[in-house]
C-alpha cells in the first residue's frame, strides 16, 4: 500500500460531504442514528454526532481520500499509545459492535470514515488571549506526547507531509504561489530560506520519531481550569523530528491577543521539563517556529485558492499572517539565546578586550558612572520624568570633576521607561553613553578596518574579536578613510560631545550581522545582549557586574527568610523597587498603574514627606511622653476634622491597633464586653479585632471561630444580600432587632462598630438611614457607636472627608490609619474627653512609637498635601470620571455586575449572569493577572473574591484612569 506523498498531490480539497450524507454514513456504517454538525478541518470532513438531547456521541471523520487505511491505522494507533502511556486524554476509536473501526465506502475514490470519542472541555482555538498557565500547559501537553511517541512505530507513519519540517522548505517552495501579494511572497520566502539554512546545520543531531505533529490550539482540549490535557485530530502523525513537536505548538501560540515571542516561553519551559531539549534541538528551535509559521501561511493560501468555500482555511489567513510576523519579529539568534536563558543553558560569551584604550589619556579613575536605574538615587521625585534627564545628570557629573561620564552596559534605564503603556518599554541598554569633559583623542582599540557609512558621525573599527561603532559628538580625523586598515593605538577623531558606543560580537559564520537596537525590550535583553559586548572594558573598567536579582529568585529568597502566611500579590510577581504617584516601577523599567495602594493617599515617593521625615530624623524622634510640639499640633489638626464632641485623640500605629482600642475604649465606658460587628468585615489582626472581622476572604474559617461576645448583623449589601435595591431599607429594622434582642437577654452591646462606607465588600454606600437606626438603637441600649475609618476616612470618597458624613450622623468613636500616614505606620482614634478618660480605669495608655514625632510630622505633612493638592477634590472629579466610564464598559461587557463605590473608593463587581449574580471569582483573578501584563495593577476584594477594588493613590490623573479603563475594556473584549 503506497502512503501519501503531498509532492504528488499537492491539491488536497476537503471531501464534499454534506451534513445529511454524514449522518447517513453514521447510519449506515456504524449503526448511529445522530444530530451531525460539521466540524472545520483544512483537509478532512469531520462532523460531530449527537443524540437527540444534544449529548455528544463522537466525531466522524472522513479522511481526505488521498491517505490510505494504513496511515488511519497508525493514527489510531498512536492516539491509543499516548493514551496508555502518558495517561493523556485523547480521541481513540469508538468500538461499535458489529462495525469495524474502520469503514470504507468504495466509489470513484475510496473514503474511509471513522468515529472518533468526543473529548470535552473544548479547545484553544480562536484568537483570544492565552494566560501563560495555559501557554504552559500547551508546551507540557507537547512534550508528553513527544515522550511517549518516543517508542511508538507503525508501517503508517512514513509518509510525505506538507507538515513535516523537514520539507519544510520544499513546501514553502512549491505553494509560496499562492502568495498573491509580491510583497508578502519574497517576507515568507526570505525568512523560510534563513530559518531553513540554520535547521540544515544542525539536522544531523536533531532526533526523529514518530510525532503528532500537529499539537496546536486547535487540537488540544482542556481540564475545567482551562489548561490543556487532552489531544485530538492525528491526521498528521508522521515520522519527524522530535522538536518539531514542539516547534508546531508554539507557532500556535503565536496568533492569539497579545502573544508574542517572549509569550511562547512558558510552553518551551513546561516542554524542556518533561522531555528535555538537546542542545541542537534548542538551536532549531526558533528557525523551526518560523519554517511552520511560513509553512501554515503557504499551506493556508492554497487551500483558500483550491477550496474558496472553505470558510476555516480562509478564516485562518489572517490568523496565520499574524502568527508569522510575530514568529519573525525578533532575529532568529536572538530570540534562540533568549531560549537558552530561560532554559537555564545560556553560554554568555568572554568579554571583547581591547589592545589599545579605546580613549587615549582617559584612565578609569577619570570615569564617573551614572546610575540610570530603577533604584539610583538620582531618579527621586520623578525626576527621569524630565527630557533631558539623563544629559542633566550627566552634566552635574561633569561640573562636580569628572573627566568623563559613563553609562551602565545592560542597565535597565528608568530614562527609558514609559507611563501608561500596555507593552513593555525598551528600557536594557546594549552599549554605553559617555560624555567628555574636555575633546578627548579617540584610537583604534586594535588592529582592524574601518567603516564610516551610516548617518551623522560615526565611525566602526572591526578587528579580530568584534566591531566597535561610536556615535554622535565624534570628529573623525581628516585622514580617515573608508575602508582603511587602522592598527592598534591608531588616532582616529576626538570626541567632543556625548557618545554612544556600542561592542558587536562576531557572529558564528552563517548567522546575520544585523543591527543591534541601543535599547531593547527587557523580555529580549538576554537575547540581544548575546551579540555584544560591554564597551567599557574597551576602557579600563571591569566589564558591569550582571544585572539585580531577578523577581523569581528574590520571591524564593524572600519565602525562605520571611513567613509565607504573608501572602503575595500575583503568581508572578515583578521586582518592584519604585513608586512614583500612581505609579510604581519594576526593577526592568516597567511601569504599572497602581489601582489599590490605598494607604498612599498622596502617591508614592512623594517628596514632601521623604524631605520632612528624614530632617525630623535628623532633629528628634522620641516617645510621646515627652514634651514636643508635633503632637500636640496632629492632634489638634484631627480633631479640627471632626464634629464635636469629637475632640480627643490617641496616636497608635495601624488600624488594627486603633480598632482594637477602640474595642477596648468602649467596654472601659460601659463595663460590658459585648460587641456588634457587620458580617464580612475586616477589622484587624489583633486578638479582638480578628474576633470581630468576619470575613471569610481574610480568614476562611472566621465564621465557625466567633468568640460569644462577639455579635453580626447581616452584610447590608443591597447589590446581593438578602433585601435588595430599594429594600435594603430591611437591614436596619433588621440589625437594631439583633442589638435590641441582645439586650433583652441580658447583653447589652458595648459598641457597634461597622466601616461607614463598606469598604471591605468592595466600597459599597450603606442604605440610606442604615447608621442613625443602627447608632440610636446600640446607644439606647448603653453602646457606643464605632466608626472604623481605616479604609474609607481621610477624602478617599470624595464628596466627604469622613465617609460617616454620608450618612448623616456623628459616631461616638472615629478610628483612622492607613491614608493618615501614607503608609508610614501611623493610626489615630479620636473620641470625646469623656470616654477617652474611661481608660484610666484600664491603666494608663502608652505606645512606644505612636505619637512620636517624626510619626506625628508625617501626620501633618499628609494633612497638608491633601489640602494643598486638593486631593480629595481630585478624588471627586476623577473618581466621576473613572465610574461613568466603567458603567459605560457594562453596557459591552455583561460580565461588569455594577460598580460600587464613590470617589477614588470604587468596586466593580464581575458576576456571571447579571441575574443569578453568580460571582465571577476566577474571572477577577485572571483578569488581575493579565492586567498585570498589560500595566495595571489591580486585585480582587470581598467575600466572593468578585469584585476588582480600585482605591488608588488620590493624585490619580484622569489620564491614568481613561488608560485602566482601556486596559479593563481590552482584556474584557480580548480574553484572560
Ligand atoms: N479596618 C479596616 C476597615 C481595614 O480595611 C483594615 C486593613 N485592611 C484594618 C482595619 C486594619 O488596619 P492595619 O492593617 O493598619 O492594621
Amino acid at each position: 500500500m503506497t502512503l501519501f506523498d503531498f509532492f504528488e498531490s499537492v491539491e488536497l480539497p476537503v471531501p464534499a460531504i454534506t451534513p445529511m450524507q454524514a449522518a447517513d454514513i453514521a447510519a449506515q456504517h456504524f449503526g448511529i442514528q445522530a444530530h451531525v454538525t460539521a466540524l472545520g478541518s483544512q483537509q478532512d470532513a469531520n462532523f460531530l454526532l449527537r443524540d437527540l438531547t444534544g449529548v455528544p456521541l463522537g466525531v466522524l471523520k472522513i479522511a481526505n481520500p488521498v491517505f490510505s487505511r494504513i496511515e488511519l491505522e497508525a493514527q489510531d494507533a498512536a492516539s491509543a499509545f499516548i493514551a496508555a502511556g502518558e495517561g493523556i486524554r485523547t480521541a481513540t476509536n469508538i468500538e461499535l459492535a458489529g462495525s469495524p473501526p474502520i469503514a470504507q465506502i468504495d466509489g470513484d475514490k475510496t473514503l474511509f470514515p471513522r468515529i472518533i470519542t468526543y473529548l470535552d472541555g473544548g479547545t484553544l482555538s480562536g484568537d483570544a488571549y492565552l494566560r501563560p498557565a495555559k501557554v504552559a500547559g500547551l508546551g507540557a501537553l507537547a512534550g508528553r506526547s513527544c515522550r511517549a511517541l518516543t517508542n511508538f512505530d507503525h508501517p503508517g507513519v512514513d509518509r510525505v507531509m506538507q507538515w513535516d519540517l523537514r520539507h519544510g522548505i520544499r513546501t514553502v517552495g512549491v505553494l509560496a504561489e499562492h502568495i498573491t501579494d509580491a510583497g508578502q511572497r519574497q517576507v515568507v520566502e526570505a525568512a523560510a530560506a534563513r530559518a531553513w539554512q540554520r535547521v540544515a546545520q544542525l539536522a544531523d543531531d536533531l532526533p526523529i520519531q514518530v510525532i503528532h505533529s500537529d499539537v496546536t490550539c486547535d487540537n488540544v482540549v482542556c481540564d475545567a481550569d482551562g489548561i490543556p490535557d487532552g489531544l485530538i485530530d492525528f491526521g498528521d502523525l508522521v515520522r519527524s523530528w522530535a522538536v518539531g513537536e514542539l516547534a508546531v505548538g508554539v507557532a500556535s501560540v503565536l496568533s492569539h491577543d497579545g502573544a508574542e515571542s517572549a509569550t511562547t516561553l512558558a510552553a518551551i519551559e513546561a516542554f524542556h521539563a518533561v522531555r528535555p531539549l538537546s542542545p541542537a534541538e534548542i538551536e532549531a528551535l526558533w528557525p523551526l517556529v518560523v519554517l511552520r509559521a511560513a509553512v501554515l501561511v503557504v499551506s493556508g493560501r492554497q487551500q483558500s485558492s483550491i477550496d474558496a468555500d472553505n470558510a476555516y482555511a480562509v478564516a485562518g489567513q489572517n490568523q496565520e499572517w499574524r502568527m508569522f510576523e510575530r514568529a519573525t519579529q525578533i532575529p532568529l539568534d536572538v530570540m534562540t539565546a533568549q531560549i537558552r536563558t530561560a532554559l537555564g543553558v545560556a553560554r554568555p560569551g568572554e568579554p571583547i578586550t581591547a589592545d589599545a584604550a579605546l580613549i587615549a589619556g582617559l584612565d578609569p579613575p577619570d570615569i564617573v558612572l551614572l546610575d540610570l536605574s530603577v533604584e539610583s538615587d538620582a531618579m527621586d521625585a520623578g525626576s527621569w520624568l524630565e527630557p533631558d534627564c539623563e544629559d542633566r545628570l550627566a552634566r552635574a557629573a561633569l561640573a562636580g570633576g569628572a573627566r568623563a561620564v559613563l553609562t551602565e552596559f545592560g542597565q535597565a534605564r528608568l530614562t527609558r521607561s514609559a507611563r501608561l503603556s500596555e507593552f513593555s518599554p525598551a528600557t536594557v541598554a546594549t552599549g554605553v553613553q559617555l560624555w567628555p569633559a574636555t575633546p578627548l583623542t579617540l584610537t583604534a582599540p586594535w588592529t582592524g578596518v574601518l567603516d564610516l557609512s551610516g548617518d551623522g558621525p560615526v565611525l566602526s573599527v572591526t578587528g579580530a574579536a568584534g566591531t566597535v561603532t561610536i556615535r554622535g559628538g565624534l570628529r573623525r580625523d581628516a585622514a580617515v578613510a573608508q575602508g582603511q586598515s587602522v592598527t592598534a593605538g591608531a588616532a582616529l577623531g576626538s570626541i567632543e560631545g556625548p557618545i554612544w558606543i556600542q561592542l558587536l560580537r562576531h557572529r558564528p559564520a552563517g548567522l546575520p550581522g544585523d543591527e543591534v537596537p541601543d535599547f531593547v525590550r527587557p523580555e529580549y535583553a538576554a537575547g540581544w545582549l548575546d551579540r555584544v559586548s560591554d564597551p567599557a572594558v574597551l576602557l579600563g573598567l571591569a566589564p558591569t557586574a550582571q544585572p539585580a536579582e531577578d523577581a523569581a529568585t528574590l520571591r524564593q529568597r524572600r519565602s525562605r527568610a520571611f513567613a509565607e502566611v504573608q501572602e503575595h500579590y500575583y503568581d508572578h510577581p515583578p521586582r518592584i523597587e519604585r513608586g512614583w504617584r500612581e505609579h510604581l516601577i519594576g526593577t526592568d523599567g516597567r511601569s504599572y498603574l497602581d489601582m489599590v495602594n490605598n494607604v498612599a493617599v498622596l502617591g508614592h515617593g512623594h517628596p514632601d514627606l521623604a524631605d520632612t521625615v528624614a530632617r525630623q530624623w535628623r532633629r528628634l524622634n522620641t516617645n510621646s511622653r515627652f514634651n514636643y510640639a508635633a503632637v500636640a499640633e496632629l492632634s489638634q489638626r484631627l480633631a479640627d476634622t471632626l464634629p464635636d464632641p469629637l475632640d480627643t485623640v490617641f496616636l497608635v500605629n495601624s488600624g488594627s491597633e486603633s480598632d482594637d482600642l477602640a474595642l477596648r475604649l468602649a467596654m472601659a465606658t460601659t463595663g460590658r464586653q459585648d460587641i456588634v460587628a457587620v458580617a464580612e468585615a475586616y477589622h484587624g489582626w489583633t486578638y479582638a479585632t480578628d474576633a470581630i472581622s468576619t470575613s471569610i476572604a481574610d480568614n476562611p474559617n472566621a465564621l465557625s471561630t466567633r468568640p460569644p461576645w462577639v455579635h453580626t448583623v447581616p452584610s447590608p449589601n443591597a447589590f446581593r444580600g438578602e433585601h435588595r435595591g430599594a429594600d435594603a431599607s430591611r437591614y436596619a429594622p433588621e440589625a437594631v432587632a439583633i442589638i435590641e434582642g441582645l439586650a433583652a437577654q441580658g447583653h447589652p452591646p458595648a459598641a457597634f462598630i461597622a466601616e461607614p462606607f463598606y469598604g471591605n465588600a468592595g466600597g459599597m454606600a450603606l442604605p440610606d438611614g442604615y447608621l442613625r437606626a443602627v447608632y440610636a438603637a446600640v446607644r439606647a441600649a448603653g453602646g457606643l457607636a464605632i466608626a472604623d475609618e481605616v479604609q474609607v476616612g481621610y477624602g478617599r470618597t470624595g464628596r466627604w472627608f469622613w465617609a460617616f458624613q454620608q450618612q448623616d450622623v456623628i459616631p461616638d468613636i472615629v478610628c483612622v490609619a492607613k491614608a493618615m500616614g501614607n503608609g508610614q505606620p501611623l493610626g489615630a482614634v479620636i473620641t470625646t474627653r469623656e470616654i477617652a478618660e474611661s481608660f484610666r480605669t484600664q491603666g494608663y495608655f502608652f505606645s512606644s512609637a505612636g505619637g512620636s514625632p517624626v510619626s506625628c510630622v508625617v501626620g501633618l505633612t499628609v494633612l497638608d498635601v491633601i489640602e494643598r493638592e486638593r486631593l480629595q477634590e481630585n478624588a471627586l472629579t476623577v473618581g466621576d470620571h473613572l465610574k461613568a466610564r466603567i458603567l459605560d464598559l457594562a453596557t459591552r461587557h455583561p460580565l461588569i455586575g455594577t460598580v460600587h463605590g464613590s470617589g477614588l473608593y470604587m468596586g466593580v463587581e464581575l458576576v456571571r449572569d447579571r441575574t443569578t449574580l453568580e460571582p465571577a471569582a476566577e474571572e477577577t483573578s485572571a483578569i488581575c493577572e493579565r492586567m498585570l501584563q498589560l500595566g495595571v495593577i489591580v486585585q480582587p476584594t470581598g467575600d466572593r473574591q468578585n469584585v476588582l477594588k480600585m482605591k488608588p493613590p488620590m493624585c490619580l490623573t484622569r489620564e491614568s484612569a481613561d488608560f485602566f479603563v482601556a486596559m479593563l475594556d481590552r482584556v474584557l473584549g480580548t480574553g484572560f
